[in-house]
């Protein structure tokens, strides 16, 4: 065992190393797999095998299956770090065996990575000057080779099935703002694709907010964050503020309910980064993909469609209220903030009209989240009780489809160009003008800058994003005219396929 201990420290502290050579969103990532490598419960589980009478890699190897197959259970965020985990696996078994660590090849020449998956740390240590662009065939969206290929700035496009038919030397497409991946493209269409996303890569790194269209119909570009050291990223990006604090990400690690005065903490911490930018905080939305161990509930046969988001209030008494007051407190403390508060997972007007009493009690704007088709159809209703709604349209696709949003082969169902989806904003864009209130835009169909502009054209009035991705989607709005994304908006609603949504859009603001 202690061959296993000395191994994952050494490949603990050189994933630490490995962060200090980068920054940002890397650099946690990286922390947070030397983390892994540090568990208690993988030595726990080695230890158990090799007592059994395992050698230590087989042990390892066990060990590391029984823990993936817990995290792929647990789904969401938790499913992702698999890939992480299997990466800490190879290291240690390297380092068990006397072998160099894994990691990718450096190319002589600039190329396009293709691989099946493609570890965080190896990806952190890409070189952007030869490595072009990133093509994998698992992975999902959010997961941490995605998140650190965009804070580098390589145009990396996820789940892409069949890449081994792309053979070595073949030249390929990958246009990292469409999610194409097209083998031995036509030239014509590869040097347009070229010169538009270095146009626009231009006009990103010139520009410098407010959003707004060319023609100045003014739209908020937000960010979304989950903690302070998020908020304070963000801060520095032309952003007008936080469209979602995802608060439920700043107590994973917690066994118990933080205490009021514990969570305003955590709140303040992002109104103070923000000084005095508007916040719109997101209650817990525990449960399915984001288990929280002090709220979870377990048993579930179906934990999507069950205690989750503001639903956890049924099981938890007194729960919300109290995220309320720490809310309130924080934001007593950033005097002269704006901040608003809105609900996950509303699906009813009754529960609309519940929580926007209990944030309107404390002096705050109630808002709530249309992740649910029913909350969409109902837009109306909610509004009269309400403040603001904010679309988060990777829930409303994976509840409007009927699609996993983590199920990587299932990603074209939950494509935010589907148009059942985009149906579904429209309703809830119209309601918010017929009332005259906000309707806002945070999963990630916003921070694509062509939906964006889509987006904008059905009549939602901001769009959320990781701050990284909010100088690309402002740029291409300042590009377009306020009729062109309504014709665009148009335009994509007369289609039946992702595809031609896709193409329509492009005809009309390309
Ligand atoms: C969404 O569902 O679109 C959203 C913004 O919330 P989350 O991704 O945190 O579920
Ligand atoms: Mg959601």
């Amino acid at each position: 065992m202690a061959g296993f201990a000395s191994a994952a420290e050494a490949v603990a502290v050189r994933l630490v190393e490995l962060s200090r050579s980068t920054t940002g969103a890397a650099a946690e990532v990286l922390v947070t797999t030397a983390g892994l490598a540090r568990d208690r419960g993988l030595a726990a589980l080695v230890s158990g095998r090799v007592e059994a009478g395992s050698g230590i890699c087989a042990a390892t190897v066990d060990a590391v299956a029984e823990l993936s197959d817990m995290f792929r259970a647990s789904g969401g965020i938790t499913a992702e770090r698999v890939t992480d985990l299997v990466d800490v696996q190879d290291r240690i078994i390297a380092r068990l065996t006397g072998q160099p660590e894994p990691g990718v090849p450096v190319p002589t020449e600039p190329s396009v990575l293709l691989a099946r998956d493609l570890a965080p740390a190896d990806t952190a240590t890409l070189d952007p000057s030869v490595v072009l662009a990133i093509a994998t065939e698992l992975g999902g969206p959010t997961s941490h080779t995605s998140i650190i290929a965009r804070q580098l700035g390589i145009p990396c496009v996820v789940a892409v099935p069949g890449l081994e038919g792309v053979l070595e030397g073949m030249s390929v497409l990958v246009d990292g703002g469409t999610g194409d991946v097209v083998p031995d493209p036509d030239p014509k269409l590869a040097r347009e694709r070229r010169a538009r996303s270095a146009a626009l890569a231009q006009a990103s790194a010139s520009w410098r907010g407010p959003g707004a269209t060319r023609d100045g119909h003014r739209v908020e570009i937000l960010a979304n964050v989950q903690d302070g050291t998020g908020a304070r990223r963000a801060a520095s990006m032309p952003v007008e503020g936080v469209g979602l604090f995802r608060t439920e990400l700043c107590f994973l690690g917690a066994d118990s309910e933080p205490a009021v005065e514990r969570q305003a903490e955590a709140y303040a911490e992002v109104f103070a980064a923000m000084g005095g930018r508007k916040v719109v905080v997101r209650t817990l939305d525990a449960g399915s993909d984001k288990p929280l161990r002090f709220v979870t509930t377990p048993g579930e046969t179906n934990p999507a469609l069950g205690m989750r988001g503001i639903r956890i209030a049924r099981q938890h008494p007194g729960m919300l209220e109290r995220q309320l007051d720490a809310i309130a407190l924080a934001a007593e403390q950033a005097a002269g903030g704006q901040v608003w508060v809105m609900a996950p997972m509303v699906s009813t007007v009754a529960e609309a009209a519940a929580f926007g009493a209990l944030v309107r009690d404390r002096g705050l704007l109630a808002g709530a989240m249309i992740e649910v088709p029913s909350a969409a159809l109902q837009a109306s209703g909610l509004m009269r009780h309400v403040d603001f709604l904010s679309l988060g349209t990777n829930d409303l696709a994976q509840y409007a489809l009927a699609a996993d949003r983590m199920v990587p082969a299932l990603s074209d169902l939950t494509d935010p160009w589907q148009p059942a989806l985009l149906q579904l904003v429209a309703m809830t864009a119209a309601a918010g003008l017929a009332a005259g209130k906000p309707v806002g835009a945070c999963g990630e169909a916003a921070a694509d800058p062509l939906l964006g502009c889509v987006l904008i054209g059905l009549g939602v009035t901001s769009l959320s994003m990781a701050s990284t991705a909010a100088p690309a989607v402002g740029a291409q709005l300042s590009q377009v005219d306020q009729a062109q994304c309504e014709e665009a908006a148009a335009a994509v609603l007369a289609t039946d396929h992702p595809g031609d949504a896709r193409e329509a859009a492009r005809a009309v603001l390309l």
